[in-house]
């Protein structure tokens, strides 16, 4: 045997081993096993004494959670991870996952993607322009994932706290050519078929009940009036509006608390059934907070999307060898970075920006508030105790100028951002003392993660461009077939 070929079969042997031994990894490393069409078998040994065998439960692929937080890439994790570490409150749920993947986000042309393309991208597993929804670059309607599980018979339920006809949700319905094209989204929507929906209203159908009910769906504003049983087709379409539409920012509380857990768990319990089901979970406003840098509100976006996932490690536990839980999101935005700082003052503020200039800020402007007087209020919404005298001076120049150039509403300008310049000095404060670093105000190309826990987890490791999660969830459905 000449000497190459042996250092070559001797370097293969190592190889094996260590490939072999990265499989028994600890949580939360990458594991990429190669992706295979056949079921994993555990192999064990012939039992010692005289028993019947007990025989190993069969895996079967029944439940899939497929968790899409816009706009939610690395830093975004890191941040809210950082802060609850830095209250030394419990990790988010879904770090220690045992697979872990890195995924590309940019569209057809290879650029900075939206919501849309990155949203067909993932349900239909192909790269379009941006703007479209289910239809491919030459405008053909490309089948989504949830309409490819839907005619297999699984029961379908999408979620999202913006509103139901947004890019995101709406990429695993519609077939559209602009995003914004809501009267064919919705139409789309009640054409479905799908189980459950649930978000905040609808763009521009002031009469969606009515065709919602005339398309066999129970319609509801609020949990209290979800129908008694597990029959029949609902759209949950919240009270709890933030403008124009969507579900209230989670940072500002009240009866918004835990409304995409609460959500979660409602959609759990109408959608489970013996042909399984596949559910989207979309937080959508991370994205929103990114855009405007508010960053206290997307960190509360996002451990309120982290509650909801909790509702689906919940069910997991009881049905660990039939359901798959994945945990991403389409696109990072704001471009964030980190400085020094205690991220733990991402945990102190208490108000979104935008309810900030609806209520504190336009309270003070009506009563002419003094300074001295409004500075308190300012500190306890943002948490912002203990002001250095350049924090207090920096405060003061921005209400000088809210109170001497600005009435409600009148919030764009281009130092101060879109909210009011009292507003913006304090959620810059934030993220200042925090750490917290915004690059840009719009999407980047940034990768995301994707973590992934339960059965067909392992076809979900390692690098891959967006379109790979409609394949690869195809590919676990092959896997751990339901008969
Ligand atoms: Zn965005």
């Amino acid at each position: 045997m000449a000497a190459d070929t042996l250092q070559k079969r001797i370097a293969c042997f190592i190889l094996v081993l260590l490939t072999l031994a990265s499989f028994g990894c600890e949580p939360g490393a990458v594991a990429a096993p190669a992706p295979t069409t056949e079921p994993i078998t555990i192999v064990t040994s012939a039992p010692m004494q005289e028993s019947t065998p007990t025989p190993l439960p069969q895996s079967q692929l029944k439940y899939i959670f497929l968790f899409i937080g816009d706009g939610m890439g690395y830093a975004q994790v890191q941040a809210a991870s950082d802060a609850l570490s830095a209250a030394q409150l419990d990790p988010l749920c879904f770090l220690d996952f045992p697979v872990l993947g890195n995924m590309k986000t940019t569209n057809i042309d290879d650029a900075v993607t939206d919501s849309a393309a990155a949203a067909t991208a993932i349900a239909t597993g192909q790269k379009t322009v941006n703007g479209y929804l289910g239809l491919d670059a030459e405008k053909n309607l490309i089948p989504a994932i949830s309409e490819t599980l839907r005619d297999a018979g699984r029961k379908i339920g999408l979620l999202t706290t913006v509103s139901l006809d947004h890019a995101t949700p709406a990429g695993f319905f519609a077939h559209v050519d602009s995003r914004r094209n809501y009267a064919v989204i919705t139409d789309d929507l009640l054409a479905s078929g799908f189980d459950f929906f649930a978000g905040g209203g609808f763009h521009s159908t002031p009469d969606a009940q009515e065709y919602a009910e005339e398309n066999g769906y129970t319609f509801i504003r609020s949990f209290e009036e979800a129908p008694v049983g597990t029959d029949g087709k609902l759209i949950l379409s919240t009270s709890l509006i933030f403008g124009d539409y969507g579900v209230l920012p989670a940072i500002d509380g009240g009866a918004r608390t835990d409304w995409l857990k609460k959500a979660t768990e409602l959609a759990i319990s109408r959608l489970k059934n013996p042909n399984g089901f596949f559910m989207m979970v979309e937080g959508a406003r991370i994205d929103y907070f990114c855009h405007y840098h508010d960053a206290a509100s997307f960190v509360a976006e996002l451990l309120d999307f982290n509650e909801a996932v909790e509702s689906a490690l919940a069910f997991y536990a009881l049905h660990p060898q039939e359901t798959l839980i994945l945990v991403t999101a389409d696109h990072e935005t704001g471009d964030v970075s980190f400085t020094e700082g205690n991220r733990g003052a991402l945990l102190l503020q208490t108000v979104s920006s935008d309810i900030c200039d609806n209520t504190l800020v336009a309270a003070c402007l009506a009563a002419k508030t003094p300074f001295e007087e409004a500075l308190p209020l300012f500190v306890s919404a943002f948490g912002l105790e203990n002001l250095t005298p350049d924090e207090t001076a920096y405060l003061k120049e921005g209400y000088y100028r809210t109170m001497a150039n600005s009435m409600p509403g009148n919030t764009s300008d281009e130092e101060s951002g879109v909210y009011e310049a009292i507003t913006t000095a304090c959620i810059r404060l934030v993220a200042a003392r925090a750490g917290i670093v915004f690059g840009s105000g719009g999407h980047t190309r940034k990768d995301v993660p994707l973590y992934a826990l339960g059965i067909g987890a392992e076809f979900f490791g390692g690098s891959f461009e967006n379109t790979n999660i409609h394949t690869a969830i195809l590919q676990a459905v092959a896997a751990y077939p339901l008969y």
